[in-house]
């Protein structure tokens, strides 16, 4: 069953206290943004942004992007991991937004679901972050992880996740919601090691109260 919505939104009040201004940007340009969520996965923020600013001063636009050979785009982005597969991988949305698109990252989940290795995750953040439109919450592994830890969800699945917060957490705050979670998996709620006994969020947490 789900946590009821009082609790979710006390815990989300907590949230917003701790971290006002909590808003991840990886890129401005809608284009760029897409293609530094794709070029995240699996890396820290930091390392992402200094390759992608390296990428963007080469190939900022579809069309360069689209241009560059595989060989160039994979020598200069080859500081991340899983280099070779995002390589391909933004080479070809790029492409599609060129062909398709007329040149522009289009604006819906259906839309974006299409492209090359786009899922809900970087979707919502374009989405959010691109576009100011609320039709998901990303669900990164912070998001997951303090989600399920929280009691706000149960779920098995970032999708499952998804819903479930979509039902407790007024629209308006969805894309804050994981740029909160992900400030707090990063200083309090680790992965490893949960620093509960200083947690603002302790009275309310199953996972430490269970
Ligand atoms: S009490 Fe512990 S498990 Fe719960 S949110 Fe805080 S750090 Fe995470």
């Amino acid at each position: 069953m789900l946590m009821n919505r009082a609790k979710a939104l006390k815990i989300l009040e907590l949230l917003e206290k701790k971290y006002p201004n909590a808003n991840i940007m990886l890129a401005r340009d809608k284009f760029q943004l897409l293609i530094a969520t794709v070029l995240s996965a699996q890396t820290a923020d930091k390392q992402t942004i200094k390759v992608a600013k390296k990428l963007f001063q080469k190939y900022g636009t579809p069309e360069k992007l689209a241009g560059a050979s595989l060989k160039k785009i994979e020598s200069t982005i080859k500081e991340i991991g899983l280099y070779k597969i995002k390589a391909k991988r933004i080479k070809s949305i790029a492409k599609t937004i060129n062909e398709h698109y007329n040149g522009k990252v289009p604006a819906s989940m259906e839309e974006l679901l299409k492209l090359p290795g786009v899922g809900r995750k970087t979707a919502n953040i374009v989405l959010g972050k691109g576009f100011g439109k609320q039709e998901g919450i990303a669900i990164d592994t912070h998001a997951f992880r303090i989600s399920r830890r929280l009691g706000l969800s149960k779920g098995k699945t970032a999708l499952a996740v998804e819903r479930d917060l979509m039902e407790l957490l007024p629209k308006e705050k969805w894309t804050r919601f994981t740029d909160m979670l992900i400030l707090h998996g990063r200083s309090i709620c680790k992965a490893q090691k949960p620093k509960c006994e200083e947690c603002f969020l302790n009275e309310l947490c199953e996972w430490k109260n269970g």
